[in-house]
């Protein structure tokens, strides 16, 4: 996993030298100077800090549970990026992680650095009175490092707004009398969280897509007349169609953005397939995502796997194992799941020649290669998952402020932030030939080294 994060940053940096934008006013030697300090600042995170929580169970059994908080780089504002709650988390992939953060929030404009934790463990292995132990004890244990303008954790994989919540009182009563509303974010609504961030990530990436798909390429058919560029050709082919679309993951972001495209019956685009860690449900006429979503919350958050399940929802759908979303033969496929989902070995196997990355790194670096050759277009997960990110820091804000936007106000915020990306590095690429994941980085960390150069950091 580590060699992905240098992989990311190297690409990107390797692009940069080559672009003009690339602090203009250096030449030669102190250029160059500057660009080896980069390299060494966004390749390693400023801190690793690591510890083995003791957890007294209720079994009598004391476990010793490894857990991280990475800060990679807080050049731009407090370190910021959400803790991982899973057995297979490991230090390089929190690295890793921390890493993508710092680049997301430079891409859109976030003034937060990037940071990233890890819990290695299953939460359905725990009860909930010692799951509210480890969240206490993470808490406990990263206590000087963290808070509202140092480093602010929020939910990820395994974690949401309940272990948020115990967080920031465990914070609270640690640091009394300190403003803590900001210490977390992704927290209840009760408890000081905001409007619209749970479902903020789903939406975003829904958006990222429509946004792209539907209304930039419609006002912009000029663009996608250079043949030349091959990720052009391809939007033509979907321009103004009816699209189907397949959802690997039906968890927070997943279901949410599927829902989203459900929805936007406008559109005439049909969510033909989506998928859990037990089943693939495909339907060629549409699956009834509404219902799905009912299912899901009666049942531990996982989709019918019987034929009998789904007759009790009345939905029609044929069942497949879990991978098989992937390789459907579909115009979108939206990652909303794990990394490294699609690699070098099940690569051939994609038809999709949309792909949205809801998740963060779906696609390995080989895989991405292999697409991009072939003209797919991905939406890589710094521009198209930030909706989580993006209103994290709106919760941030209005808790410093104690003043509460409505739901209305979030999205519209959101959208617009999440636009004004778009509109910047849209045109560029349809314009360049370098795939979008590409120059999403360039933009990223072409900021990135301005702030850095101004705050004295690149000799
Ligand atoms: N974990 C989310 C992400 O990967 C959200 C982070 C946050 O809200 O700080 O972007």
């Amino acid at each position: 996993m580590i060699s992905q994060t240098r992989d990311i940053v190297q690409k990107s940096l390797d692009a940069l030298l080559e672009d003009e934008h690339f602090l203009p006013e250096l030449q030669g030697e102190s250029r160059e100077q500057a660009f080896t300090s980069l390299t060494a600042i966004l390749s390693t995170p400023n801190h690793v800090h690591k510890s083995y929580l003791r957890v007294p169970l209720e079994n009598g059994r004391v476990d010793r549970v490894p857990a991280f908080r990475v800060q990679h780089n807080n050049a731009l504002g407090p370190y910021k990026g959400g803790i991982r709650f899973h057995e297979s988390v490991n230090e390089d992939e929190v690295v890793n992680l921390a890493s993508l953060m710092t680049l997301k929030n430079s891409l859109h404009d976030v003034p937060f650095g990037g940071g990233k934790g890890g819990i290695i463990l299953n939460p359905r292995d725990y009860t909930d009175k010692e799951l509210n132990l480890i969240a206490k004890k993470y808490v406990q244990y990263f206590s000087d490092v963290i808070g509202p303008d140092k480093d602010i954790p929020a939910p990820d994989m395994g974690s949401g707004e309940r272990e948020m919540d115990w967080m920031m009182a465990e914070y609270k009563s640690i640091h009394p009398g300190n403003p803590y509303r900001g210490s977390f974010t992704g927290k209840s609504v009760v408890n000081g969280g905001s409007l619209g961030r749970r479902e903020a990530t789903g939406k975003g990436v829904f958006f990222t897509f429509r946004y792209m798909m539907h209304d930039f390429i419609k006002n912009q058919k000029n663009l996608l007349t250079n043949t030349d560029n091959i990720f052009a050709r391809t939007a033509q082919k979907y321009e103004g169609k009816p699209l189907t679309i397949a959802v690997q993951g039906f968890g927070n972001v997943g279901s949410v953005a599927a829902l989203e495209a459900y929805q936007s019956t406008h559109l005439q685009n049909k969510v033909v397939a989506v998928s859990d860690r037990n089943v693939t449900l495909y339907n060629s006429d549409g699956l009834d995502i509404p219902a799905l979503i009912e299912f899901t919350m009666k049942n531990k958050g996982d989709l019918p796997k019987s034929g009998d399940q789904l007759q009790e929802i009345d939905v029609k759908a044929e069942i497949s194992d879990r991978e098989d979303v992937l390789y459907l033969d579909v115009d979108v496929l939206i990652l909303a799941a794990l990394e490294d989902q699609i690699h070098k070995d099940n690569v051939e196997k994609i038809k999709a020649g949309i792909l949205v990355e809801g998740a963060n790194a779906p696609v390995t670096t080989e895989a991405d290669q292999y697409l991009s050759d072939k003209g797919v277009i991905i939406v890589p997960d710094i521009l198209a998952n930030a909706g989580g990110v993006i209103v994290s820091y709106f919760e941030w804000l209005q808790g410093r402020e104690t003043q509460f936007y409505s739901e209305e106000e979030v999205f519209r915020l959101l959208y617009e932030k999440m636009q004004s990306t778009l509109d910047t590095v849209l045109p560029q690429f349809f314009g360049d030939p370098f795939p979008l994941r590409q120059n999403c980085y360039i933009h990223s960390v072409t900021k990135l080294s301005t702030v850095l150069y101004r705050q004295g950091k690149l000799y």
